[in-house]
């Protein structure tokens, strides 16, 4: 065992965030980009890693406890398997440009423009885009900037940038982050600076189901014939729920690839191309942020060309920031339900039904896994190790392919292995939220078509 962050590195278990690099007291840690998986990690800059430093310590990717940071976040045990939870929405940016930009309900951008405009923070660390497929967390002082700000970015991106400008920048700053940014920042303030938090003044957390090395794009690129090379910028949604990828390459051209019917796409962006560490994710539902936005994919809301956001608030404070945005006429604001969330998001992702078993499953095989623990634990439904079995090994096959740059025998290796499993997301997506088979059979309430309508 080396103890250090090699271990994870070794492992495939990075996730980017780039909190080890900040422990290292001789700054012997640097971020580079590894062509071969696709991401960005950290390594050594004298090949050698000493072990004294809190490298392994701030990783989210060895260990997470989060109901204990959601107390030290709250103040407060979390009170429901999906965390500390004030209040749950459907919200929607009344702004019909602001919402067709956005990846859900342009509700991020609506927050942060408030809290801008009420002189409650005076920056903002969010992604934005520098070149091709590089996109890095920036410091926003300008509050014009923010509609500005790029929608959802799917693919592996180096964060490594918001802990410095955190630690470099005064005053009340808010962070708009998908879940394992957070945790890498939070086990740093935990680990090493405590006082950083005093900085925070919000934070605004995407809901994740995963991400996806670059190897996504590559496959893509080639199945569309586009030169991977050529790439200028890259988006994934805007233009109503479900968005459409574009590609723009430097000559100017624009490929538009559907993202909900395309044999391509579904096999460009499966789950084989996710971060390894995405498979055990537990916190889907970002824990740690005062205010969580992610897509509402409910019936009740199928039919609707907008983008429309579920939105976990979970403090009182957030929920004032929503109450002041509605009564000002920026938000639509419909108050929802926790079955709503395990509905859109699906129970696999926000129990872990998945991620807890297959942990302890790489555990009990010798190999290192993240010790992950969250309040939906014991909510937890775990699948059999015969499913995760299965899972794994279609995954180890499919990445090895990824890696050797095999898309074309990748393609047809899904779809001579996997076209049940294919097949059958659209038959539940049909019976659920276009038949609404589970309000029918009185399994789950309907939101009413009353409130619902309320949105563009
Ligand atoms: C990798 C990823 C996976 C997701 N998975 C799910 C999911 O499974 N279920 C679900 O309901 N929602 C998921 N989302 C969230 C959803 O796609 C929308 O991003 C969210 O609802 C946006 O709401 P909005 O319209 O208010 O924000 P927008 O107006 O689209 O603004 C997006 C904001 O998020 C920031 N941002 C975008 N991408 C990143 C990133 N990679 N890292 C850090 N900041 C980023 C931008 O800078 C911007 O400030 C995911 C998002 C990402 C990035």
């Amino acid at each position: 065992m080396k103890n250090n962050i090699q271990d994870i590195i070794d492992n495939d278990l990075c996730i980017s965030c780039g909190a080890c690099i900040h422990t290292c007291p001789e700054n012997n840690l640097e971020m580079f980009f590894n062509e071969e998986k696709g991401m960005h990690e950290p390594r050594a800059l004298n090949s050698h890693l000493c072990g004294k430093c809190d490298c392994l310590n701030v990783c989210p990717s060895y260990s997470v406890d989060y109901s204990k940071l959601s107390v030290e976040r709250f103040g407060r045990k979390p009170d429901s398997p999906l965390g500390n939870i004030d209040k749950i929405f459907l919200a929607q940016n009344k702004d019909k440009e602001i919402n067709s930009k956005a990846s859900s309900g342009g509700v991020i951008k609506a927050v942060l423009t408030h809290l801008f405009s009420t002189g409650e923070i005076n920056a903002v660390i969010s992604i934005k885009h520098k070149a091709g497929l590089d996109y890095s967390p920036e410091l926003i002082e300008n509050i014009n900037e923010i509609n500005e700000l790029p929608g959802s970015i799917y693919h592996n991106i180096d964060y490594s940038n918001a802990l410095r400008l955190l630690r470099e920048t005064s005053g009340n700053i808010a962070i708009a982050a998908i879940p394992c940014q957070f945790d890498g920042l939070y086990k740093f303030i935990e680990q090493c600076e405590p006082d950083l938090k005093n900085k925070i003044k919000f934070t605004i957390g995407l809901m994740c189901g995963w991400t996806y090395s670059h190897h996504s794009l590559r496959a893509i690129c080639k199945y569309k014939n586009i030169d991977f090379d050529q790439i200028d910028d890259v988006s994934y949604r805007g233009n109503g729920p479900v968005g459409k990828l574009i590609i723009k390459t430097k000559d100017g051209s624009v490929k538009k690839v559907n993202r909900r019917i395309d044999l391509h796409y579904a096999a460009a962006f499966d789950r084989s191309f996710n971060l390894p560490r995405c498979h055990y994710c537990i916190n889907h539902g970002n824990f740690l942020a005062d205010l969580v936005v992610g897509d509402a994919w409910l019936p009740c809301t199928v039919k609707t060309k907008t983008g429309i956001s579920l939105v976990i608030s979970r403090t009182e404070k957030s929920t004032k920031y929503l109450m002041e945005l509605e009564a000002q006429g920026i938000l639509t604001l419909v108050e929802s339900t926790e079955d709503d969330v395990i509905e859109s998001q699906t129970p696999r992702v926000v129990f872990g039904n998945y991620s807890y078993p297959f942990a302890e499953l790489t555990g009990n095989s010798g190999r290192l896994a993240p010790q992950l623990s969250g309040p939906n634990r014991e909510a937890a439904t775990p699948v059999s190790n015969k499913v995760l079995e299965k899972f794994g090994k279609h995954i180890e096959i499919k990445r090895k392919m990824q890696k050797a740059g095999n898309y074309n025998k990748l393609l047809i290796y899904k779809y001579t292995h996997e076209f049940r499993p294919f097949l059958y997301r659209y038959i539940r997506w049909f019976f659920v939220r276009i038949l609404k088979i589970k309000s029918i059979t009185g399994s789950r309430k309907e939101m009413s078509s009353e409130k619902s309508g309320r949105f563009l």
